[in-house]
C-alpha cells in the first residue's frame, strides 16, 4: 500500500473512505470530480483558517512574553483570490500585496486599506497612486529612488505616505540552511553592507526617507528567503535590522517604531519532513530579538511577519485525471512509469523553475498492486513538464484514474499560466462537507475572448 493519507503532507481535512477513496473535508473526491472536473486546485477552507490563526496567535503570545506587539500579514502572492483574502482577514491576519492587481483583489473582499502593505522592486506610478488613495497602512520602498518617488506622489495627493524601507542583510535562507553575504548580488531592497566608510545603500534611503514630510518613516523591512525550515537566519537578519535602527536613531534622532521580519516560513512537501512549527519559531525569534534590544540598550519595536506559503500551502491539493501510462527502460533494470496527468507546468511551475519535488498519490482507490517507481508528469510540449519528479504509485495506476497533488496551495495557481492554451483550473473550496467555487474554470472561450483577430 503507497498510502501516506492522513497525515503531513496532506491538509488536516483529508481522509480516506472505507473503499479508500479521498475524502476531504466531508465531500468524496468522487463528488469533486463530478461538480469540478479536473484538474482542480481544492482548497481545504478550515486547514487554512485554523494555519492563519494559528501562527497570528503563536506569534502573539511569544512577542507579548518578551512585550512587543506583532502583525501578521498574510503574503497575498503565495494564493490571492477575493475569499482567501477575506478569510484571513477574518482570521486577524492584514494582507501583503505586490501588484496593483493583488491590492485591488484585497480592497475587492473588503480589507481595509489600513490592514494591507504594498511590496514591489518596480511599482509604477499608477500602483503607487492606487496604494495611497486606498489609504493603504505601509508602502514598502525598495529604492533610493523610489523614496522620491513615493514622496512626490504622496504630495501630488496630499496625503503623507507610510513606509518601510526593505533592507538586505545578507542573510538567505530557503530549505535547510542559512548562509549569511556582505554584498548581495540580486534586486531586492537596499544592503545593510557599507562601501569604504561611505553610508550603506540602507541607511541613505533611511536618511532619505527621515528628511522627507511627505513620508512617515513606520521603519525597516527584512524578507530574507523562503521554505526556510532553519530558525536561525531570521535571527541573524532580526539582529542585523536592530542594528541598523539604532545607528539610524543615533543619526537622527528617530527611532523607529516598526520592524518587519518577511516571510519564509517553511512547510512539509513530502511524507516524513517536517514543516517550522509556527509556535517553536515565534518563542524563538520573540527571545533573540528581545535579546538584541536589549544588548543596543533600545526598547522593541512593533514587529510584523509575513507568512504566505505556511497559511495556504498545506491547505491546497490539485486533483488529476491520469491519461497515459508508459513504462520508460532508462537504465539496466530501472524502469520508470511515466503517468501522463491532465495538467501539468502550467498548473505548477515549481518543478520546472526550481527543481521543487512533491508527492502524489491515486486517491479514488485503495490498490494493493505492488508500488513502483513513478514520474508523474503534464500535458505540456516540454520534457521538463514535470509534476511529481520522483513517487512510488500502484502498479496498476490506469487511465481513468484520480490522482492528488499534495500541498499546492502556494504559488500553484498564483503562478499558473495559459502555456499551450490550456485554460487555468478551477480554485475550490471545500468545508463542511461542501465545496463551491472559489476562481472558476478557464474556458478557451475566455482565451479565445483576448486575441482580437
Ligand atoms: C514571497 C514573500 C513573502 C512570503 O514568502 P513565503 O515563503 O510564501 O512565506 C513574504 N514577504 C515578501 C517580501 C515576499 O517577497
Amino acid at each position: 500500500m503507497t498510502t501516506t493519507i492522513p497525515g503531513e503532507p496532506w491538509s488536516t481535512g483529508v481522509a480516506r473512505d472505507d473503499e479508500g477513496a479521498l475524502v476531504v473535508a466531508g465531500v468524496p473526491v468522487a463528488d469533486l470530480v463530478a461538480q469540478h472536473g479536473t484538474p482542480a486546485y481544492v482548497l481545504d477552507e478550515a486547514d487554512l483558517r485554523s494555519r492563519a490563526a494559528g501562527y497570528r496567535r503563536a506569534f502573539e503570545a511569544a512577542f507579548a512574553e518578551v512585550g512587543a506587539g506583532v502583525d501578521v500579514y498574510y503574503a497575498g502572492k503565495a494564493l490571492l483570490s477575493v475569499a482567501v483574502a477575506r478569510w484571513v482577514h477574518e482570521e486577524g491576519l492584514r494582507v501583503d500585496t505586490a501588484t496593483g492587481g493583488e491590492l485591488a483583489v484585497a480592497l475587492r473582499a473588503g480589507v481595509p486599506g489600513a490592514h494591507i502593505g504594498v511590496h514591489g522592486n518596480n511599482k509604477s506610478d499608477d500602483e503607487i497612486r492606487a496604494a495611497l488613495d486606498a489609504g493603504v497602512g505601509r508602502i514598502i520602498v525598495d529604492s533610493l529612488v523610489e523614496v522620491d518617488r513615493v514622496a512626490a506622489l504622496a504630495a501630488a495627493a496630499g496625503v503623507v505616505a507610510p513606509v518601510m524601507v526593505r533592507v538586505t542583510t545578507g542573510v538567505h535562507a530557503g530549505g535547510h540552511e542559512y548562509i549569511s553575504t556582505a554584498h548581495e548580488d540580486q534586486k531586492f531592497g537596499l544592503s545593510v553592507a557599507a562601501a569604504d566608510g561611505a553610508d550603506s545603500p540602507a541607511m541613505t534611503a533611511l536618511l532619505a526617507a527621515v528628511a522627507r514630510p511627505e513620508l512617515h518613516l513606520l521603519g525597516i523591512h527584512s524578507h530574507i528567503g523562503s521554505q526556510i525550515l532553519d530558525p536561525s537566519g531570521f535571527e541573524v537578519a532580526a539582529r542585523t535590522v536592530l542594528e541598523l535602527r539604532a545607528a539610524l536613531a543615533l543619526r537622527t534622532g528617530v527611532l523607529v517604531d516598526e520592524v518587519d521580519l518577511g516571510g519564509g516560513y517553511g512547510i512539509a512537501y513530502l511524507p516524513g519532513e517536517v514543516a517550522l512549527d509556527p509556535d517553536r519559531i515565534a518563542k524563538d525569534v520573540a527571545a533573540s530579538v528581545a535579546s538584541s534590544a536589549a544588548a543596543l540598550g533600545t526598547p522593541l519595536p512593533r514587529f510584523s511577519i509575513e507568512p504566505g506559503r505556511a497559511i495556504v500551502g498545506p491547505a491546497g491539493l490539485t486533483l488529476y485525471t491520469v491519461g497515459t501510462v508508459k513504462p520508460v527502460r532508462v537504465d539496466e533494470g530501472l524502469v520508470r512509469t511515466y503517468v501522463s496527468v491532465d495538467g501539468g507546468m502550467s498548473d505548477n511551475i515549481r518543478p520546472a523553475l526550481y527543481g521543487a519535488r512533491y508527492h502524489a498519490e491515486v486517491v479514488g482507490r485503495l490498490s494493493s498492486a505492488e508500488p513502483v517507481l513513478a514520474r508523474v508528469v503534464g500535458k505540456h510540449c516540454e520534457s521538463g513538464d514535470i509534476v511529481v519528479h520522483e513517487v512510488q504509485l500502484p502498479g496498476d495506476v490506469r487511465a481513468g484514474d484520480v490522482l492528488a497533488v499534495a500541498a499546492t496551495g502556494a504559488y500553484g495557481r498564483s503562478m499558473a499560466s495559459n502555456y499551450n492554451h490550456v485554460p487555468r483550473p478551477p480554485v475550490v473550496a471545500v468545508r463542511d462537507a461542501a465545496s463551491r467555487v472559489l476562481v472558476r474554470r478557464e474556458t478557451v472561450e475566455d482565451l479565445l475572448a483576448l486575441d482580437q483577430g
